[in-house]
């Protein structure tokens, strides 16, 4: 059986509930290559009661693994997708996924209320 990315924190850090989701899709060919299938440094997830301060340099240190890792797309869609609450993901905070989630948002709105207007469009010179 594979083990999902960060697993080394599966007991440490990460909230039991989330657990069950990471291994929905543990068979994904993306988790054989993350590089932080031993997180031994206890990167990728937030120990109880972090200062602020501890917690941007130990997600900085994250997102240094991130970017050598050869899975971080897949990773990074699979985090948007799920999604994952906590944790560094693909390169990507809980806090700047949440961003980037909202702008998909905004965007497919823009692009229904766009399609609207122009079926709307077309009816009226139909
Ligand atoms: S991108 Fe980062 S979090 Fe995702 S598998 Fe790679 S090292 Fe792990």
């Amino acid at each position: 059986m594979l083990q999902p990315p960060h697993s080394s924190l599966k007991v440490a850090a990460v909230p039991a509930q989330r657990v069950p989701a990471r291994d929905r899709d543990q068979d994904a060919p993306w988790h054989t290559e993350a590089v932080c299938r031993r997180d031994e440094a206890g990167l990728f997830f937030a120990p109880s009661k972090e200062p602020t301060a501890a917690r941007l340099s130990r997600e900085e240190a994250a997102k240094r693994v991130c970017a050598r890792c050869p899975v971080m797309v897949e990773c990074r869609e699979h985090a948007l997708l799920q999604p994952e609450p906590y944790g560094v993901w693909g390169g990507l905070t809980a806090a700047e996924r949440r961003v980037v989630l909202a702008r998909r948002r905004r965007r497919d709105m823009e692009l229904k209320k766009a399609a609207r207007t122009t079926a709307g469009h077309i009816a009226q010179a139909g």
